[in-house]
């Protein structure tokens, strides 16, 4: 297959945002709403007219713009629109694309809350949801009905560490008339998955985008016509469920995208210094950046370059309770937190079984060989990586596990 040559991080970094007054960093604007100087142009504001003129912050905020228009850089996409979480992004778009009556595809194994949404929530609007194995491409086109509206997928889902084959999902998608919906919170700048042929592509910001945990936040990547659609002051999900971001977190956020791809180069060094790490000693673990993982070609194939395999790698201690006394002996020894989330300077980790995922039914977990002993990493920015080893498998030797 050919090499992507798209550059995420060189798209982010050819805008010019700058303040009124000249600012590096774009002025926040700190307003519920704004002043017009003409009746008609309000009027036309709110009729969809009115280029470059904000109405309410719920609608559009200028600081929520330049943090938009870097997202959509970074993506590709012509627009995107951000919200107060990656929930929020996942269910805006869901819900703006599916009527009552209608049908979704996702993949079985997905983040835990879009997993809950989608198998108990979207009922009350009679919504069916077939779940399959992503990977399992016959096992798509045999769950296709004349009213399916969306395929969902991770690029790289959670916690499983599939990787989505996204050119090949979005064919089937568009010969159907279906909407390509990717969740690209692992792998931002690693994978592009609108320019691989995704029609929207959403976030959870709160991880490796924002990357400090000190707030959610998520976004929605699309066409210009998608996002007019959301913010839509009649029948658009964004402006009538409200769940915009707010514009002070914007604009850190903003500053801490400029910084993404340095962080997502380390992220992947030190996951894969470890991943070689845990196979000398032979754990048992799963990461996609080693060449034995099942889909490592694949991701190689769809991957842009230069941005390594992301930071997150699965061991599998087989119980739980294996796995609890060695995730708190982590904690004590200093390796990272005992925390859910991801994409933070520290290491964190967390039994996806019990935490992340315990919205899935356990026969479900099962099916899709989800082991109960599976602790998810997510490795942090250490500098020194080899020390971090050094810690985890001395907590190894001291339970005996090696
Ligand atoms: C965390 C996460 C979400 C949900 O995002 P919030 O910001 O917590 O609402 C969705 N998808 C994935 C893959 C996630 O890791």
């Amino acid at each position: 297959m050919a090499k992507k040559k798209y550059d995420p991080a060189t798209a982010i970094q050819k805008l010019e945002q700058f303040g009124e007054f000249g600012d590096v960093n774009p002025s926040i604007t700190d307003s519920a709403t704004y002043t017009f100087l003409h009746e008609n142009v309000m009027i036309d504001a709110f009729q969809g007219g009115a280029e470059g003129c904000f109405l309410y912050s719920r609608h559009w905020n200028p600081s929520n713009k330049y943090l938009s228009d870097a997202l959509a850089a970074m993506e590709g996409t012509e627009s995107a629109w951000v919200t107060a979480s990656g929930m929020a992004a996942i269910t805006t778009a869901i819900l703006q694309i599916c009527n009552a009556g209608d049908h979704i595809i996702t993949s079985v194994t997905t983040y835990g809350g879009t997993f809950a949404f989608l198998h108990n929530y979207v009922k009350k609007f009679n919504i069916d949801v077939t779940f399959v194995n992503i990977s399992d491409i016959e096992s798509i086109k045999n769950a296709i009905q004349p009213n399916t509206k969306v395929i969902y997928t991770e690029s790289m889902t959670n916690p499983m560490l599939q990787i989505s084959d996204i050119p090949t999902i979005a064919k089937i998608a568009h010969e159907n008339d279906i909407k390509l919906l990717v969740d690209n919170t692992f792998t931002p700048m690693i994978i592009s998955p609108f320019k691989l042929g995704a029609d929207i592509v959403v976030y959870s910001m709160t991880k490796f985008i924002n990357g400090k945990n000190d707030c959610v936040a998520g976004a929605i990547c699309a066409s210009h016509q998608f996002i007019n659609d959301i913010s839509n002051v009649n029948n658009g999900t964004a402006m009538l469920l409200g769940p915009v971001l707010d514009p002070l977190r914007s604009s850190s956020i903003l500053k801490n995208l400029a910084t993404l791809h340095i962080r997502m180069v380390k992220h992947g060094e030190n996951a894969m210094y470890l991943a070689q790490k845990f196979k000398e000693i032979g754990l048992k673990f799963n990461y996609p950046g080693m060449s034995d993982h099942p889909h490592h070609d694949l991701m190689n194939s769809i991957m842009n370059e230069g941005f390594g395999y992301s930071g997150i790698i699965a061991i599998d201690l087989e119980t739980a309770e294996r796995a609890a006394p060695f995730m708190e002996l982590m904690q004590k020894k200093g390796v990272g937190y005992h925390a859910v989330s991801l994409g933070y300077f520290k290491t964190l980790f967390s039994n996806s079984g019990r935490s992340t995922s315990s919205e899935v039914p356990i026969e479900i977990q099962q099916e899709m060989g989800l082991s109960p002993g599976l602790i998810r990493f997510s490795v942090g920015l250490d500098h020194d990586i080899e020390r971090t080893f050094e810690l985890i498998s001395s907590c190894l030797e001291e339970l005996a596990y090696i």
